[in-house]
């Protein structure tokens, strides 16, 4: 073994044409949406009677009319056919984080020839043999059906390949016994949820009842690596992250990246991997490269939340494929790479009543006094529900950033940013009359200064900021679907409207105000110790977050208890977003996949170092020897110090290899610490080895040549 493949590959990209010449995509973005079986499709394809009554489902809530599911069904056939489709599947989110399909084809023999037939039963459920999807006990295996369920509200969609295309129609995966099985399903349970305590508390203002839209903008970050280093690294094709590789001299400490001009191999890439999207109607608006080299970003317009988690799972399949189209590969793990910024997913979150945003800042009296109680409630929400937010975003792979000495801490604390701050004390002294940029501000009857959007957000240290008129969890993980924090903020936010809703609900409407002032600033009073606005990054902040009692999760494992305390299975109970079943059931195959994970790793970290890093040394170490013993014989200087520098390494990677080995068999603390002493010890080996004798390409080639 030598590294001739590593310099293989970085011959082959230096002769490659730095920006081949391929088919741009059309200017006028008529395509836009033409694989998507959206309101123009159907008013096409749809009679308009039956139109009416999907439009009233999808945009309304009202439920399908079973006797129209047969026309839908002909309809999305004969548009799917017209696009070439031979097939449907449908399209759902087991709790293995990424997406299922089982293709059947839509022929029917008939008289010895075939028909193309899809009923609407087709399109309404499906029996999807569920035996091999993580249910975490609930389903037992003699009852191992599961079922899928149309979502009609996210729609059916045209996934093509080389040679043909399927149809692809969204859906909700259960249990016979009605649990969810999914991640869908629990994200639609919480949007009713919502509805109902924002009706509550919007009637209190008097609003009439309008739709709850929960909007989100997931922005995406990733990183692309050539597929010819990519294969060369076992970890990386088995783990998705490099569990060895010293820190090359230069990395991100220039800060010369980010947002730096677009290599134009990656632009062909990006360019590709919009216009797929834009042909499934995902609104992919930004591009841009990230803090880390080699990390890029894709940030989507934000639509409503059941329908951007869709296309987030979308989004992350599109990047994947177009990524070996290109001949590299996108890396969605938390954390390829040591000793640089890891990749997270921020989740961009409004709840919009009718068509008014309640995070957005006010005009009049009104508007602004329920922006602050909105406001307000997610303040409470946050601060009494940390341990849910946090438990949303646990994973083997994001322990590597939250918790770790990286962005964002693993405390949950918001930031509001200075005006908003500003606002908020006051409302808390009960005595609005020393705005810094503005007058005495009484709510009801005046209104907040006008925030300015741009100076809301200058604190990229906050796992949870203000921005303007959203707000932007930024702890999840880059490969994390987005239902989980989702569900969690609109359950709590839900909470936190009724217990407001609760405490005004009596109070005569010439005191409403008044009322609702007081209750505001005891809410602040309270929940105050949840808003930081400092420097999230630094030790002082670990200390001072201490000292206000805010949880301080590293762990996965840790994280993972707020699924089963009492408080918290109350409060999904009473919410109707998961029973008590189902909270064990997410607990059990998320600590199962967290174990498997790591023992995975495991025994990749331990197979490489055994069999790749080990030969090599020894080969190195077997040549400074005899070099050595050739020159005493000549009376030339001798390599002894080297020989012995690379003996003695040898001497510690054998025990950190056995060490691994040993760990394998132990538990999952014990597996860690092994595969951290271990890297310790394969980092350094690859210092001293010649790097002609080095196979696994080296973080300087992985980040820096492509
Ligand atoms: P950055 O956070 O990098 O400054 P942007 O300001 O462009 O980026 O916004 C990030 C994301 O927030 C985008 O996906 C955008 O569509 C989304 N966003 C904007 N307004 C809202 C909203 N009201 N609700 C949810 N997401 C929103
Ligand atoms: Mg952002």
């Amino acid at each position: 073994m030598s590294n001739e493949y590593r310099m293989k590959a970085v011959k082959e990209i230096a002769a490659a044409p730095a920006a081949p010449v391929m088919e741009a995509a059309p200017a006028d973005l008529g395509f836009y949406g033409e694989d998507v079986f959206n309101a123009e499709a159907m008013r096409a394809y749809l009679p308009k009677e039956i139109c009416r009554k999907l439009f009233a489902t999808i945009d309304e809530g009202a439920p399908l009319d079973p006797d129209i599911a047969g026309e839908v069904a002909h309809a999305m056939k004969k548009w799917a056919i017209d696009r070439g489709a031979t097939h449907f599947t449908h399209w759902f989110q087991p709790l293995t984080g990424s997406t299922a399909e089982k293709h059947d084809s839509f022929l029917e023999p008939e008289d010895g020839k075939a028909i193309m037939a899809f009923s609407g039963k087709n399109l309404i459920v499906g029996e999807p043999d569920a035996s091999s999807f993580p249910s975490g006990g609930l389903r037992s295996t003699f009852e191992a059906r599961g079922y899928t369920a149309w979502d009609p509200t996210s729609p059916a969609f045209i996934k093509r390949h080389g040679n043909g295309a399927t149809l692809c129609i969204p859906t909700a995966f259960c249990s016979y016994t009605g649990e969810a099985l999914d991640k869908k399903t629990p994200l639609l349970r919480s949007i009713q949820a919502l509805q109902k305590s924002a009706d509550r508390l919007m009637g209190l203002f008097g609003v009439p009842r309008q739709k709850v839209t929960v909007t989100l903008g997931a922005e995406q970050e990733y990183f692309l690596v050539d597929k010819r280093f990519y294969l060369q690294r076992p970890d990386l094709y088995q783990a998705g992250r490099t569990l060895f590789g010293a820190a090359p001299a230069k990395h991100q400490q220039m800060e010369d990246h980010y947002f730096g001009s677009i290599p134009a191999r990656i632009l062909n890439f990006m360019n590709d991997v919009e216009k797929e999207l834009w042909k499934l109607g995902i609104p992919a608006k930004t591009r841009h490269n990230e803090v880390a080299p080699a990390q890029f970003e894709l940030a989507p317009m934000f639509e409503e939340v059941n329908l951007a988690c869709d296309h987030n799972m979308q989004i992350m399949e599109v990047l994947r494929q177009v990524a070996d189209r290109h001949g590299l590969v996108c890396l969605l793990h938390e954390k390829p790479f040591a000793g640089i910024n890891g990749s997270g997913k921020h989740n961009n979150w409004s709840v919009n009543y009718g068509g008014t945003n309640l995070l957005n800042p006010g005009k009049d009296p009104h508007q602004n006094a329920i922006f602050l109680t909105t406001l307000c409630a997610v303040i409470y929400a946050v601060d009494t529900h940390a341990d849910l937010l946090r438990m949303a975003v646990s994973g083997a792979g994001n322990d590597h950033r939250l918790g770790a000495n990286e962005a964002p801490p693993a405390i949950i604390s918001m930031y509001l940013g200075d005006q908003l701050a500003d606002v908020v004390g006051q409302l808390e002294k009960g005595e609005p009359k020393s705005s810094k940029h503005a007058g005495a501000m009484k709510l009801g009857s005046d209104t907040l200064p006008p925030l300015p959007r741009d100076a809301t957000d200058r604190n990229r240290t906050s796992p949870f900021a203000f921005t303007g008129n959203k707000f932007e969890f930024r702890a999840p993980g880059s490969s994390q679907s987005c239902s989980e924090p989702n569900v969690v903020l609109n359950t709590i936010v839900a909470e936190a409207f009724d217990m407001i809703a609760d405490k005004l609900a009596k109070v005569p409407a010439k005191r409403f105000h008044e009322e609702l002032q007081k209750l505001l600033q005891k809410i602040v009073k309270e929940h105050k110790r949840v808003i930081f606005n400092g420097n999230g990054y630094t030790d002082e902040w670990v200390a001072e977050a201490e000292r206000r009692g805010l949880p301080n999760t590293r762990t996965t494992m840790e994280a993972l208890k707020a699924l089963n305390s009492k408080a918290n299975v109350a409060l999904f109970e009473k919410y109707g977003v998961f029973n008590r079943r189902e909270l064990e059931s997410r607990y059990e195959v998320n600590l199962e996949e967290y174990h498997k994970r790591i023992h995975i790793e495991g025994k990749i970290a331990y197979g490489m170092a055994r069999d790749i890093v080990l030969p090599q040394l020894l080969e190195a170490y077997a040549e400074a020897l005899s070099a050595n013993a050739m020159a005493k014989e000549q009376g030339l200087p001798g390599v002894g110090a080297r020989a012995r520098e690379l003996g003695e390494k040898y001497a510690a990677l054998e025990s950190a290899v056995a060490r691994m080995g040993k760990a394998l068999g132990e538990k999952h603390e014990r597996i860690l610490e092994a595969m951290a002493a271990l890297r310790t010890v394969v980092d350094e080996v690859e210092g001293i080895v010649p790097d002609g004798k080095w196979p696994l390409p080296k973080y300087r080639e992985m980040l820096f040549v492509y």
